[in-house]
């Protein structure tokens, strides 16, 4: 590809945009700058190719397409057609998955697909047919409201927030927290791994009609198999949201017991994560649960997004070339880097290490609270996000964590040498930040002290470190 394309299909589509509103041109422009000069550590965000970009940035957005592959509610759709099955073909033989839809507007939407397909399958289906009726339209009114107390009556296992699980797995502040009555598995106090035996026991204490693994701040390998075997054991349908680390199961850095498709009945997953794709979701399962979950639009989703399945069917090609796995192992080698650099300047990390792509800093070793280490590394240009650790004892708001990821470093090309780097500037900031006091001379979890001198040193050392990694090579707005 030559870059001359790149940076000219980039800066007509500015021209054209600049024509009607300039102030967006600008904004656009101004966040690739953004984006190019800070170091970005947020372990859920990457960096799409310019043919994923360029993917979303057209006509197809302009079509409507309820339905599925060549069942659509609208005429002509047959475009919209090609580019769905091509995303769903492109997963399917990515994954190893007998069935893939590529609908979910994102992995929060992917798991209200899977989460209504499995109610559908395990509630819903049997419900219909202790009432002799076909489909909820012919059910007695009676019958209706059993129905719907069936459905509000069934019970979510999956990973407790503070040990790295997601909101979406059954916590108040979303639907599944409301959909489903839930109970949290932890880690284990001590190593800060998940403790099976423990998950075993709660699974068999409180019989959940569906038992999730998967987690967004948990920097270990989890065992599908067993969790299987734990599902199976119960009768609970097993689903995996492997939303942060589908890249490392794309590139085969995650394999056998740890690759969750083989394992799981349903697995959800974000495009934009580690699997570097446009910013969407994902659904993945067996024949047993296909047809459920293609009814995700219009039972949960709004109409799908062509332009965005037009950008997954690339990304998709992309993450299957021989190159994705070299990338999928240097994030790991790059996870592991950083958090050996920083183990040996002395802090203190959740389980010890890590085995994929994210660490996550007990900060609590440096005196701070998560959100006082986030604002202290944000002024010295190193972007991360608090994060709650297990037990947090400054709760989910302040926390006592930074988590940091290396998805999109590894993809501006950053290796290991510069993880040692990364990691002593991370160090400085902290270990040269203090907790500051409130008014009232209490200790404050918000309030820090941080030289702004040392700050803007450490920034240029990040800008220095970045230089020789440009962000979208290709791309020279002029
Ligand atoms: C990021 C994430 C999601 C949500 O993805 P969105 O695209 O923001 O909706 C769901 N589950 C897990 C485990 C995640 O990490």
């Amino acid at each position: 590809m030559s870059r001359n394309a790149e940076s000219t299909a980039f800066r007509s589509a500015l021209e054209v945009i600049r024509a009607v509103e300039p102030r967006v041109a600008d904004a656009i422009g101004a966040e690739l700058v953004d984006q190019r000069e800070s170091l970005k550590l947020i372990a859920s965000e990457n960096y799409a190719s310019p043919a994923t970009l360029l993917a979303m940035g057209n006509w197809f957005s302009d079509k409507y397409a309820e339905g599925t592959v060549g069942r659509r509610f609208y005429a002509g759709c047959q475009n919209v057609d090609t580019v769905e099955a091509l995303a769903a073909e492109h997963a399917r033989e990515l994954f190893g998955a007998a069935h893939a839809y590529a609908q979910p507007h994102s992995g929060i939407d992917a798991n209200l697909v899977a989460f209504w397909a499995i109610l559908a399958d395990r509630v819903e289906a049997p419900a219909l047919r202790r009432a002799q009726a076909r489909h909820v339209n012919d059910l007695t009114e009676q019958d209706w409201f059993a129905l719907r107390r069936e459905l509000g009556d069934q019970r979510m296992l999956g990973m407790s927030l503070d040990a790295g699980g997601h909101l979406t797995h059954g916590f108040r502040p979303n639907i599944s927290g409301k959909m489903f009555d839930q109970r949290s598995y932890g880690t284990d106090p001590a190593s800060g791994l998940v403790d099976y035996d423990k998950v075993a026991e709660a699974a068999r204490e409180f019989r959940p009609l569906v038992l999730v693994a998967g987690y967004s701040a948990y920097p270990r390998k989890v065992n599908f198999r067993i969790m299987r075997e734990i599902a199976d054991s119960v009768g609970a349908t097993f689903m995996v949201d492997m939303a942060h680390f589908a890249g490392l199961v794309a590139g085969k850095v995650f394999t056998g017991d740890f690759d969750p498709v083989p394992h799981a009945h349903i697995v959800t997953t974000t495009t934009h994560k580690s699997l570097r794709g446009p910013r969407g979701g994902l659904v993945l399962c067996g024949p047993e649960l296909a047809d459920q979950v293609d009814r995700g639009c219009p039972m949960v989703l709004g109409g799908p997004l062509p332009h965005v399945m037009a950008a997954k069917a690339v990304a998709l090609a992309e993450a299957r070339r021989p190159d994705f796995a070299d990338y999928a192992q240097r994030i790991v080698d790059n996870a592991q880097a950083l958090a050996e650099g920083l183990l040996r300047r002395g802090a203190t990390l959740v389980t010890g290490g890590t085995d994929n792509h994210l660490v996550l800093i007990d900060v609590t070793g440096y005196g701070l609270t998560g959100r006082q280490a986030e604002q202290a590394l944000l002024d010295s240009g190193i972007v991360t996000n608090r994060n709650a650790v297990p037990q947090d004892p400054n709760g989910a708001w302040y926390t006592s964590g930074i988590r940091i990821g290396t998805p999109a470093l590894t993809t501006r090309g950053l290796g290991v040498a510069e993880m040692d780097s990364t990691a002593e500037l991370i160090h400085t900031v902290l270990s040269q930040t203090t907790a500051g006091a409130n008014p009232d001379g209490t200790a404050s979890k918000a309030k820090y002290v941080l030289d702004p001198a040392l700050a803007d040193k450490v920034g240029h050392q990040a800008t220095e470190l970045l230089a020789g990694f440009p962000l979208y090579p290709g791309v020279d707005l002029g």
